[in-house]
């Protein structure tokens, strides 16, 4: 939810911009009809008419360039400050920015040509990064195990920590990072009970050790919904929120995802 607040107030400022574009390049379409109709003038009348609608053509046209340019700087200041906040999670830019075309999902219609390309960007990339796990899986928490290479608990043996080991209270409301659809809910071996969750193509998380589980395979998440509760099943020492962020298959630091939607929160 947080994420969305971050993310909707630079949203609405660019629609109400495009919302504009949108008006001012009707009235420049609308006007470009002039030309036929100068062709046979009939009474001073209807010049004067043509003259006041060629003026204003000129004032729409100059209107639509310093609107073009306010958009340009709107959206490369949010690309920029999005680039800015995920740049420690290592998820490629330009493929977040490479999603369907804004028109697709709703909001104002304009033609794709008729935008500057910074704006379309910023607004493949605002949606792409509400998909993105950048919520704590806990509302309170302390990370007893960062994720990397650390010495295994169980055998004393160098190992890697392909997530973060949070401590919260037993039974304490284990909440989805993002939205998305369930993949896995049940046992998986030292994990205990699992739930996955899709975010988006190759960008699952996992929330391992539960102690159970509220959701079922298929079902699709909001964002800070409980998933389950925290325990200790599979290969636990205590209870335990054992939590993975996965991109490609390849585990990924979630406190860096973490610290991203942080960033994004603050840029309210
Ligand atoms: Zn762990």
């Amino acid at each position: 939810m947080a994420l969305r607040k971050a993310t909707g107030r630079g949203g609405r400022l660019v629609t109400a911009l495009m919302a504009g574009w949108g008006v001012v390049a009707t009235l420049g379409w609308l006007g470009s009809g002039a030309s036929e109709a100068e062709a046979s003038p009939s009474c001073a009348g209807l010049r004067r008419e043509l003259d006041d609608v060629r003026s204003a053509l000129t004032r729409s046209e100059a209107l639509l360039k310093t609107l073009g340019q306010k958009l340009r700087r709107v959206a490369s200041g949010h690309i920029r400050a999005v680039e800015t906040a995920l740049a420690g999670t290592g998820l490629d830019i330009d493929r977040l920015a490479g999603g369907t075309a804004p028109g697709a999902a709703g909001g104002p219609f304009i033609a794709d040509g008729s935008l500057p390309s910074e704006v379309l960007r910023w607004e493949r990339l605002r949606r792409s990064v509400r998909s993105l796990p950048v919520a704590a899986p806990l509302a309170d928490y302390e990370i007893a195990s960062g994720f990397g290479h650390r010495i295994d608990p169980f055998n004393r043996r160098r190992a890697l920590h392909s997530g973060i080991d949070l401590m919260a209270p037993l039974k304490a409301p284990v909440l989805a990072t993002a939205p998305g659809r369930v993949v896995y809910a049940g046992r998986n071996g030292g994990y205990g009970r699992m739930v996955e969750i899709e975010h988006a193509p190759g960008i699952r998380t996992r929330y391992a050790h539960l102690a159970t589980i509220r959701v079922r395979v298929g079902q699709r998440i909001a964002v800070g919904k409980p998933i389950g509760t925290l325990g200790s099943s599979g290969r636990s020492t205590a209870p335990h929120l054992h939590y993975e962020v996965v991109v490609d298959g390849l585990p990924r630091d979630p406190e860096r995802f973490m610290a991203a939607g942080r960033m994004l929160v603050r840029r309210r």
